[in-house]
């Protein structure tokens, strides 16, 4: 069969295939047999709960290929970048225990009269609602932590991506006691309904909209809350940019999963002096990218992951052009979920391209007459999540980056840190984090146990 732009959207169009979605109506007995499980789990030392994961590791291995094809049939992600997803979380797998497990080690501060054991316990019953666009590392991000705390999970995994998370999760589950990970499937309605049950800790990674409602009904109950939400991540490209380092970095992250990223570039200001040698570069970038059938492993572009995400990326292309972006590349209707990848020039504040999260493969340059003007609109936005500020002045460069109000920004570089850093976000981009010790540890409840010293 030859594959069309439109068979790969119908390949994405039926995401619940084989996977009824849970009634809302068994949800509180899931969570009272995942509570009922986690008594004997969070009585093992953590030392035992890690050794018991261990061997996933291995099994994610033999299971990469699988994962990746199932991801990317379900999604649209290009094959390639499917497996590269699974493999990356199998290889860091252990590792991953090992940083949690540091994290969660108790230790103690003492003074002259006191000494104080800071130990993490776990809260109990771990909701994780996860989003479709990283269908296998959100789920490991925010499973991981919460078991090895102690604690048992109901995980609610996105209704574009259920097979994916029901392959992962039984992998999990092949190593972990009955009943510790249960899984919800469905949508909206499964993920209100879990969040308005009885579970302890909601971590939900999605749009910023559900995680102001689930913040909401949270609160009412003081649920505690991690919110890993959207962004409109800027880049700011300064007048002595290297121009083949920025531009190469705006077209991969512009462009990458169909930008259908969080911290994707979703605008970009480009000093005025060499903004025509920005906007030709990326033209030129994205001219080379290959849209077509994910499964195949020269397609650096698939279909949008839904008819309605791909409704929300149009509507932003017409609302800028109505009100007088430049078209420099693509912005063509296509067949079936598929967006051309598209570079705006032109566009303003004015346009929701440049205030809401548009999750598309569209670059959208505005020109900038100074450091400040980039700054102020760079920080003219309700999001905070990533940023990156491109200059070949070094220390230009990280001084302007101190003043964009973000959880993360790179210099010369993405917005992901080191390794072991936390991945957070300012403003309404999130509540909480997760990764490194300080993300794994809001994973537990703390607890301060105090004696007086002995003389
Ligand atoms: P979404 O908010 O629509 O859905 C996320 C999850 O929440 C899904 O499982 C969904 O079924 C569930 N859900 C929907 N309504 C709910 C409700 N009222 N109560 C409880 N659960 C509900 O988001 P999405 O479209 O799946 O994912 C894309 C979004 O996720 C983007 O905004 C993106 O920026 C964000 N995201 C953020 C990060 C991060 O690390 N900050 C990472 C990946 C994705």
């Amino acid at each position: 069969m030859t594959f069309t732009l439109s068979t790969a959207a119908a390949a994405v169009s039926a995401p619940q295939d084989g996977i009824a979605p849970t009634p809302v109506t068994s949800l509180e007995g899931i969570v009272e047999r995942a509570r009922a499980a986690g008594v004997r789990w969070r009585a093992l030392p953590l030392a035992s709960r890690m050794t018991q994961l261990e061997g996933v590791a291995v099994r994610l291995k033999e299971e990469t290929a699988r994962l990746g094809a199932i991801a990317s049939a379900e999604m649209g992600k290009p094959i390639a970048e499917a497996t590269g997803e699974a493999k990356y979380c199998a290889d860091r797998f252990v590792e991953d225990l090992q940083s949690i497990a540091n994290a969660l080690a108790p230790y103690t501060r003492s003074d002259e009269r006191t000494i104080s054991t800071i130990a993490f316990d776990p809260f109990g019953v771990v909701a994780a609602i996860t989003p479709w666009n990283f269908p296998i590392l959100i789920l490991q991000q925010s499973v991981l932590p919460a078991l090895l705390a102690g604690n048992a999970v109901v995980a609610k995994p996105s209704e574009v991506t259920p097979r994916v998370a029901a392959a992962y999760y039984s992998i999990l589950n092949e190593f972990l006691p009955q009943d510790l990970l249960m899984v919800v499937f469905g949508d909206g309605e499964q993920g209100r309904a879990l969040v308005a049950s009885s579970v302890d800790l909601i971590v939900f990674t999605g749009s910023r909209n559900t995680g102001a409602h689930i913040a909401a009904v949270a609160g009412k109950r003081l649920a505690r809350v991690i919110l890993e939400l959207g962004g409109k991540d800027p880049m700011l490209v300064l007048d002595d940019a290297d121009l083949v380092r920025a531009a190469d970095f705006a077209a991969n992250n512009s462009f990458r999963n169909a930008g259908q990223v969080c911290v994707s570039t979703e605008r970009i200001y480009v000093d005025r002096s060499i903004a025509r040698a920005f906007e030709h570069a990326l033209v030129e970038r994205a001219a080379m990218l290959k849209v077509g059938d994910p499964s195949d492993p020269a397609t650096t572009i698939g279909p949008m992951s839904s008819a309605r995400q791909k409704a929300i990326v149009q509507s932003h292309i017409e609302d800028a052009v109505k009100r007088g972006a430049r078209v420099l590349f693509g912005g063509r209707p296509q067949a079936g979920n598929f967006v051309e990848p598209t570079v705006l020039a032109g566009v303003d504040h004015t346009m929701k391209i440049m205030r809401e999260e548009t999750f598309g493969p569209v670059a959208c340059i505005m020109e900038v007459a100074s450091i400040d003007e980039a700054v102020t609109l760079a920080n003219d936005s309700p999001f905070g999540l990533g940023a990156a500020v491109f200059g070949a002045d070094e220390a230009r460069a990280m001084l302007v980056a101190e003043r964009i109000e973000t959880g993360m920004v790179g210099v010369n570089q993405g917005c992901g840190g080191a390794k072991g850093c936390p991945w957070v976000g300012a403003k309404q981009s999130g509540i909480g984090f997760h990764s490194g010790p300080e993300g794994h540890r809001l994973f537990a409840q703390l607890r301060v146990l105090s004696r007086k010293k002995s003389n």
